[in-house]
């Protein structure tokens, strides 16, 4: 009773109000074989089985307090869920550009470019201090649009089935004699919901990318010989959800033919070695019925295909959380052999390289297919935006799951965003001196 009014009170005060998971704790067991703890943490429970994440050494499992001692092997990785995840949002006083989230107020925010000294620094500051909603974010893109009118379009890839835009930031120099044949590198945060980490990196790529032009001589060329497509929000009503509904909400929140259960994991939906789903639409992995079911790997694909059919792209790099991983595709299959492995081999190692220098955090380099279990389990890797893009688009691929190793899992402090984007922005150069070597 005392906690519903507490919980009550909290929303009356403009606190973010989200599902309760009290009692809940997050297990690690070390084993590689998912099916496996689906099946022990299963026998126990009704509701789909929420594993964090997985790899060849172990996989952490959400479970209920209640069943920690019956399950046999479980190392408890997070004890107090619910505090864990209060921990993530943001305090209201920290707001960036007032009066952001004051819906009493109907006036669409005013916002003013920023001088490009002292004032870009400061809002971004703020801005980073903190994870920001989806309406925050969109806001500082505009801004970022503002201050920077002649790097930065903000473009609409399409909409979501709860009506909101999908957008990617086109940075580019525009110059034509350095980059004829409009090299580009693409960006993707926030495929999954929950993983803010990737939502908030994106963002801050974008920051240093335009603060960095014309000042340093690396991001001038980098600019000047690329362009960047950077979408830090690919599941906005999903990321609204985990703001407004459910910190753990990973899917999108499309409807399904099973009318309890919402949401289409994007991930799965992209038309390259789809298989059909075998899960049920409640669970966490959910394909859809047919490829580009997600009304966002959809749009992509239109977006990519047609808008920027005469880009180059020459790198794609996709967001996740959590492990310190370097994936390189395929992720469906590891008998499926990338081409150009070699290279392929050597950027993985170099952006794990160029994060160990600058952080010394360790990200392992693997392939796609072992992080996934498609190799034991086939199908686990299917539809993947990583090979999607890889295969029909982008000549280099990864994905790199952020921090940390497991401690917070999903629910990394707002105080490691900086951390996380200097180390991970350190690879991002490196990706594109990879690019723009003129040996490859
Ligand atoms: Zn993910």
């Amino acid at each position: 009773m005392r906690k519903a009014i507490i919980l009550l009170l909290g929303c009356l005060t403009g606190a973010y109000c989200s599902k309760d998971y009290t009692n809940q704790r997050v297990c690690r067991f070390r084993t590689g074989d998912v099916g496996e703890v689906r099946r022990k943490v299963g026998k126990y429970t009704e509701a789909p089985v929420d594993i964090w994440t997985r790899n060849p050494e172990f996989v952490d499992v959400r479970v209920p307090a209640s069943l920690v001692d019956r399950l046999e092997g479980c190392e408890v990785m997070i004890d107090d869920l619910q505090e864990t995840i209060a921990q993530t949002y943001p305090d209201p006083a920290t707001q960036p550009f007032l009066p952001f989230n004051d819906n009493s107020q109907s006036q669409v925010p005013e916002v003013r470019p920023l001088d490009l000294t002292s004032s870009l620094k400061a809002t971004n500051d703020i801005f980073f201090s903190q994870f920001r909603d989806l309406e925050t974010i969109y806001t500082w893109l505009d801004l970022m649009q503002l201050t920077f009118p002649d790097l930065v379009k903000i473009e609409l890839v399409g909409q979501t089935f709860e009506g909101r835009d999908m957008k990617a930031l086109h940075i580019s120099a525009q110059n034509q004699n350095l980059n004829p044949d409009k090299k580009t590198i693409i960006i993707t945060g926030g495929v999954h919901a929950r993983e803010w980490i990737g939502v908030s990196t994106a963002c801050y790529f974008i920051s240093r990318l335009l603060a960095g032009y014309g000042v340093n001589k690396r991001e001038t060329r980098y600019l000047d010989r690329l362009d960047f497509l950077i979408v830090p929000v690919f599941n906005p009503d999903g990321y609204v959800y985990t703001w407004s509904h459910d910190r753990l909400w990973r899917k999108n929140r499309q409807q399904t033919f099973y009318p309890r259960c919402f949401g289409i994991d994007i991930d799965h939906s992209f038309d390259f070695q789809w298989t059909g789903a075998q899960d049920f639409p409640c669970s966490e992995d959910y394909s859809g019925e047919a490829p580009f079911e997600a009304l966002e790997s959809e749009s992509w694909n239109n977006y990519i295909s047609e808008a920027k059919k005469e880009y180059t792209v020459h790198g794609y790099l996709d967001l996740h959380s959590y492990s310190q991983e370097v994936l390189y595709p395929y992720a469906y299959s590891c008998d499926a052999l990338p081409r150009d492995l070699e290279n392929l081999l050597e950027l993985s190692y170099g952006l794990a390289k160029a994060i160990r220098r600058k952080s010394g955090k360790m990200y392992h380099v693997l392939s796609s297919c072992e992080d996934r279990g498609s190799d034991l389990t086939p199908g686990l890797g299917s539809g993947s935006a990583l090979d999607y893009m890889y295969h029909h688009r982008a000549h280099w691929g990864v994905q790199l799951k952020l921090r940390d190793t497991g401690n917070h899992g999903f629910l990394l402090p707002p105080k490691f965003i900086t951390p996380v984007g200097k180390e991970t922005y350190g690879a991002l150069k490196y990706f594109c001196d990879f690019i723009l070597n003129p040996d490859l």
